[in-house]
């Protein structure tokens, strides 16, 4: 591993404040979305990564972490499958030099330990939707709400950014008033939480990494899908003092929230509680739901880390990931996500599926 700086000497406490930065430096040049409307993009948009040059390196990473870590206290990792477990250790910069350079990749989460978000990003999961989110880009910019769009393994985000951290209900209402306003369908909307109540909560690919998956990395692109900016350096550069959102225009898509759909769900008979606890199933994999509370390590049939339900000195807690369970093999049990939650906040099985159903769905 080619980690060249050391996390004390390049930690991010020494970091200058990214809002007094934001608020000096001028607008990153502004994006050019042509006006076409829609149409089918080039497959070019996985364009060649440009490694940096190794005297950048570091700048790089601090102008990544600026803009992209939400949470320092820990960070999340992507596994060769293409999930994500979340590691109970801080993050440094050391782990951007490592995601930049493609040794490991990141995730980064959207809402911070106050439950603030600083961006949200609309996820489309394939061409067709992400073609919806680049006119969607395209409109917006007319508007003068500036987004950035990136690309992702099959389909790609589009990123908004705010000038300064808002509670995470607040950008979720500003990114639902923009998707009832225009109508799309199918894409997804991150943070999914408004608020956290246990665990780190919804994570994205940190950009400019290689997906462990397909092994590309994804490029920001204009609308035309040609990239930002010739090289990774300069999109970094561009992406770490983005245009943001404006109060008036934050407002105005806020106010078109539509109202919360009824969960009645949660109140009706037992039958429907089986099927809630189907969906809450459903909803995460054992794997991804248990590595927000333990630090996991992968291995070939899923993951190990100590078990959380007794006093764990080898890690005794297994995840079989094909069969979608856990299993502690000191004794304390196993099964499914409702499983793990009825032991963890110790309580019954109906308290357990009603507050997995707030967290999951
Ligand atoms: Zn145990």
């Amino acid at each position: 591993m080619v980690v060249v700086c050391d996390a004390d000497t390049l930690g991010l406490r020494h970091l200058p404040d990214p809002l007094t930065q934001a608020a000096r430096k001028p607008p990153a040049a502004a994006i050019y979305f042509p006006a076409n409307i829609c149409y089918a993009l080039p497959s070019m948009a996985r364009a060649e990564r440009s490694p940096i040059p190794q005297p950048e390196l570091s700048q790089a990473a601090v102008d990544l972490a600026r803009r992209f870590v939400v949470r320092r206290d820990l960070h999340a990792r992507q596994l060769n499958d293409g999930r994500y477990i979340c590691v109970h250790k801080p993050f440094h910069l050391g782990l951007l030099l490592a995601h930049l350079s493609g040794e490991i990749t990141l995730g980064t989460y959207l809402l911070d330990r106050k439950s603030q978000a600083r961006f949200i990003v609309f996820d489309a999961d394939d061409e067709p939707k992400f073609s919806t989110l680049v006119c969607l880009a395209q409109t917006l910019a007319t508007e003068n709400v500036p987004g950035y769009l990136e690309k992702s393994r099959r389909g790609g985000h589009l990123w908004l950014f705010f000038a300064r951290p808002i509670p995470g209900k607040l950008a979720r209402d500003f990114g639902r008033g923009i998707l009832s306003v225009h109508k799309l369908e199918g894409v997804e909307l991150f943070p999914k939480q408004s608020e956290l109540s246990s665990g780190p909560g919804s994570l994205i690919r940190m950009p400019f990494g290689v997906h462990r998956l397909s092994g590309e990395s994804y490029p920001f692109i204009v609308a035309s899908g040609e990239p930002l900016a010739a090289s990774l350096r300069e999109q970094i550069r561009l992406l770490s003092f983005p245009q943001t959102v404006r109060e008036a225009e934050f407002d105005y898509y806020r106010s078109c929230m539509p109202l919360e759909p009824i969960r009645a769900d949660l109140e009706e008979s037992q039958h429907s509680k089986s099927t809630l606890s189907e969906r809450i199933k459903g909803s995460v994999t054992v794997l991804e739901f248990i590595s927000q509370y333990v630090d996991l390590k992968p291995t070939n049939s899923g993951a190990i880390g100590l078990c959380p339900f007794h006093n764990d000195h080898k890690p005794s807690l297994g995840i079989n990931d094909r069969g979608n369970y856990w299993h502690c093999f000191a004794g304390c049990g196993g099964g499914t996500v409702i499983d793990f939650w009825m032991k963890w906040r110790g309580c019954d099985f109906t308290a357990a599926v009603t507050e997995l159903a707030k967290l999951l769905l």
